[in-house]
């Protein structure tokens, strides 16, 4: 509670953060569905040089942190609020224990974050700071988003639903965001309200680097909702490519103006079935701009979905997102 009144005083400290020590190249951000395979016997190698302290991260501590109240709890991380004890400077705290990642097997998805999260630098995806580990625990320094989940504002929100203004800049943003990890050859995967958090200013930040195939939110698992943003060719389990983010994007827009996501039914057989057939109803409340960008996203062939930078360009976009 006490850490919450240090935001305001501390937001200009960002830029302290990012010139500390700290930064550990692993591996290249991002890699071809072909060479997952290999590329996770590396990480898991890596993850055990890590987590028994032959490579040489940095001077961090836990001590260097006063721990505040917790932000949330995901499958693997617990998430609180931190300020640097010197700099005052207030920031996220997911930790995370060896014990438990190496339980699950999910060192890839651990080794996935830190190297994504550390190298990606765009004002709407949430920053991975530095990291250090004791004994039990690995403790992920993230910017601290203060808005909290997208998926929370949208559930409050009438209908569960947004304005079209806030709806073509949310898009805008999530569009400059995996734009931008596609030049990175960096394919997010799972792109849903939940791995959406806001900042102070109510800008989005793209959170959840690395947990998107072994590690499904468990709120969309109770409400059997984790199939609403699978695309098509993940469905099949044939190759896909960065295509599969412009899909989700697709998914996103509709629904953060419908209030539900489009292929949403009663049982998973059926959603299955009106994914593969693309079949996309929409209701009178989404205006004609709008229905246009999502049909120009959900396209059963990866390659015809509309390009992020077009998507961005896009005239209903352009229309309701202000400056
Ligand atoms: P899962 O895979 O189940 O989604 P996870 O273990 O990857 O979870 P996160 O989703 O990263 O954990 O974090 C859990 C929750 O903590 C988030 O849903 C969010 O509410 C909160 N949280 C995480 N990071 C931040 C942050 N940087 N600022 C504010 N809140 C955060
Ligand atoms: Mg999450």
């Amino acid at each position: 509670m006490g850490l919450c009144l240090f935001l305001i005083d501390n937001t200009m400290s960002i830029i302290q953060l990012s010139a500390l020590p700290g930064d550990v190249h692993l591996a290249t951000p991002g890699c071809p569905p072909e060479y997952e395979v290999e590329n996770e016997n590396m990480s898991r190698q890596l993850f055990e040089e890590i987590v028994s302290r032959s490579v040489k991260t940095k001077e961090w501590t836990r001590d260097d942190f006063e721990i505040g109240c917790p932000l949330g709890r995901g499958k693997f991380g617990r998430v609180y609020l931190a300020r640097v004890k010197y700099s005052h400077l207030i920031v996220a705290i997911k930790v995370l224990y060896k014990s438990e990642i190496r339980k699950s097997n999910v060192e890839h998805q651990v080794l996935r974050e830190i190297e994504i999260q550390t190298h990606l630098k765009h004002p709407n995806i949430l920053s991975l700071r530095t990291y250090f580990y004791d004994e039990k625990r690995i403790y992920l320094v993230l910017d601290y988003a203060a808005g909290g989940e997208l998926y929370k504002h949208l559930q409050d929100s009438p209908n569960h639903s947004f304005s079209e203004r806030k709806a073509a800049k949310y898009v805008y943003q999530v569009a400059d965001a995996l734009n931008y990890c596609h030049l990175n050859k960096v394919i997010h995967r799972d792109i849903k309200p939940e791995n959406l958090l806001l900042t102070l200013t109510g800008d989005i930040v793209l959170a959840d680097f690395g947990w998107s195939v072994h590690a499904p939110s468990s709120r969309r698992k109770t409400m059997c909702g984790t199939l609403d943003y699978l695309p098509p060719e993940m469905l099949d389990g044939i190759v896909y490519n960065e295509y599969v983010d412009h899909w989700c994007l697709g998914v996103l827009c509709y629904e953060f103006l419908v209030g539900k996501p489009p292929f949403e039914s009663k049982d998973t057989n059926e959603t299955y079935a009106r994914i593969r057939k693309v079949d996309v109803r929409f209701p009178k409340c989404v205006p004609e701009g709008a229905k246009d960008l999502i049909s120009k996203l959900l396209r059963r062939f990866p390659a015809e979905r509309l390009p992020l930078p077009d998507v961005m360009k896009h005239p209903w976009i352009v229309n309701n997102k202000g400056k």
